[in-house]
């Protein structure tokens, strides 16, 4: 059976979890961290929202309200925009700053960020259910690092100087594209915030951000500390509220003029609809996927079995590139399937505090019953359930880990998104009809590959169209590495050097310049 922890006892340090997230002691967390702000964030100001709503976001591990946070709807939507709008007028002091110090300016973000780091990491814990390790090891250092990532970028952002034919002098001016409507997931709230920020502040762009309802806690800290770093007022905006409400306040306002979303793809094709009707925003979407994970028979399989577990099973199974359908050679397939039973039976669920709890409680109770009924649905269409397969206890959202053998592409499982710990393994004999059904999917977010076999990785990474291919790894997300979807998987890149472009605005200057003196 899997293992259930004490929902109560924390031990202060860690050496290393079955995940392999931390190797030195973490810090002993806040197991009730104090929670400073609930209120909507416009021009370096808390204020109340104008409908006077507020919502409640709850603790995944106990169900029980952690706090209310005012819920901004249009009006408080269109006051945050229209302080982006102004602090983003030619002549502003943040148009005015020099390019470098809004580098400064970001750097001084990510110190305050890592000060508070266990402060952060647990009030991520509560809010979001996932293991403090996982917040205090992945999440805080991966949103400080991509904003000291990019605020190295601030003052290099270049243009180019064109060889243009004729009398003239020619150069590209590279200008932020101004107020950046940002929608962010419930699964890694401040890595992504840093993901979405980054880029957009270190080249001049303001920002209105919109969290998750379920995780407000820790942008809503954020935007403390961007006031406390020095942003003026009017650059960073953060409206707590709903999707349709708040999002869609955002994405159909005019003077909005990009939008960058990560979260669903049935989103995502209401974003870029409405995007286009209200004022053809420039878009950029990170949506769904359903990677596929790939068993060569030549691999280690103890390497193989841990690393498809990993893939799958991190950050509860509530990531968008999760290695969610294994396609393992049939050559080793039983005992893969086995191998890969024994360590979801092994894995420990519970407590997300105490440091030897590899998962945590799902997000949120509609989550999880959206993941109950796909995992009926794959008992009914013939799967075969080798582990877990129900919620455990009441109290929470805990879902034990599961995993099924016998699945065909036809069934639900294989098809849809079940960002839940459910791992789905599938067989195949031949290289060529791996492609065709690895890429048998409207997704195209990411794929993981194992094998020693250097020829056949390089085919298949030709083959497979997919915005990451890992080899030998899976959910290797770095502020570096460019990440995006094909197909229905999204478009635009976050990370890396190619999201400065969709921050971006190209002018073309062109001046005449005679040859000669007249
Ligand atoms: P999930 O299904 O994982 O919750 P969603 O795509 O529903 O993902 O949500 C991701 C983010 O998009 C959240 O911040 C959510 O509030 C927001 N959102 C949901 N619906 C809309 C919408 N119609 N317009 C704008 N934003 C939305």
């Amino acid at each position: 059976m899997y293992k259930l922890i004490s929902r109560l006892g924390v031990r202060n340090s860690l050496r290393v979890n079955k995940a392999g997230i931390a190797s030195a002691s973490l810090p002993a967390p806040v197991t009730e961290p104090e929670i400073r702000h609930t209120k909507i964030f416009i021009n370096n100001e808390w204020r109340n929202s104008a409908s006077s709503k507020t919502f409640k976001t709850i603790n995944p591990a106990t169900g029980a309200v952690i706090a209310e946070v005012e819920e901004g709807g249009k009006a408080d939507v269109d006051l945050a925009v229209q302080a982006a709008h102004e602090a983003f007028k030619f002549g502003s002091p943040w148009r005015r700053m020099d390019a470098s110090d809004r580098g400064v300016l970001l750097n001084r973000l990510a110190d305050l960020i890592e000060r508070d780091s266990v402060y952060l990491a647990s009030l991520l814990t509560i809010d979001n259910g996932k293991t403090f390790s996982q917040s205090y090891a992945v999440e805080v250092p991966g949103c400080v690092k991509t904003l000291r990532y990019y605020a190295g970028f601030a003052d290099k952002n270049h243009g180019k100087t064109i060889p243009a034919d004729g009398d003239i002098f020619c150069y590209t001016r590279h200008e932020p594209v101004g107020v950046c409507g940002q929608i962010i997931p419930w699964n890694f709230p401040l890595m992504l915030l840093g993901w979405k920020i980054g880029p957009a502040l270190a080249l001049g762009n303001v920002v209105v951000i919109k969290p998750a309802e379920q995780t407000p806690l820790t942008t809503l800290y954020v935007a403390e500390l961007c006031k406390e770093a020095g942003f003026p007022p009017g650059v960073v905006n953060v409206v707590p509220g709903f999707g349709p409400s708040a999002g869609g306040a955002i994405v159909d306002n005019p003077l909005v003029d990009k939008v960058s979303f990560t979260g669903s793809t049935e989103v995502g094709l209401h974003i870029l609809r409405n995007s286009s009707s209200s004022n053809l925003k420039r878009v950029t979407l990170e949506l769904g996927g359903k990677s596929p994970n790939i068993i060569l028979k030549d691999v280690d399989m103890k390497f193989a079995v841990e690393s498809s577990h990993q893939g799958l099973f991190f950050n509860q199974g509530q990531v968008c590139c999760a290695g969610s359908r294994s396609f393992v050679d049939a050559s080793i397939y039983d005992e893969f399937v086995e191998k890969s039973a024994a360590r979801a039976d092994r894995r420990i669920v519970g407590n997300p505090f105490d440091p030897r709890t590899e998962q945590g409680p799902q997000i949120d109770e509609s989550q999880l019953n959206k993941i109950l009924e796909l995992v009926e649905s794959g008992k009914k269409e013939g799967a075969k359930l080798v582990a877990g397969g129900s919620r455990i206890g009441s109290s929470g959202y805990y879902m034990q880990p599961t995993v099924f053998a016998d699945v065909k592409d036809e069934m639900r499982i294989a098809k849809e998104e079940i960002f839940g710990p459910v791992q789905q393994i599938l067989k195949f004999k031949d290289m060529d009809e791996l492609i065709e059904r690895a890429n048998a999917t409207p997704y195209g977010l990411a794929a993981s590959i194992f094998t020693k076999d250097i020829e056949s990785a390089l085919y298949l990474i030709q083959g497979i169209r997919a915005g990451t291919v890992w080899v030998n790894c899976s959910n290797v997300l770095k502020s570096q590495t460019p990440f995006g979807g094909y197909k229905m998987s999204g478009f635009g890149r976050e990370c890396g050097e190619y999201a400065l472009q969709s921050y971006t605005e190209v002018k073309t200057v062109t001046i005449r310049s005679p040859m000669k003196s007249s």
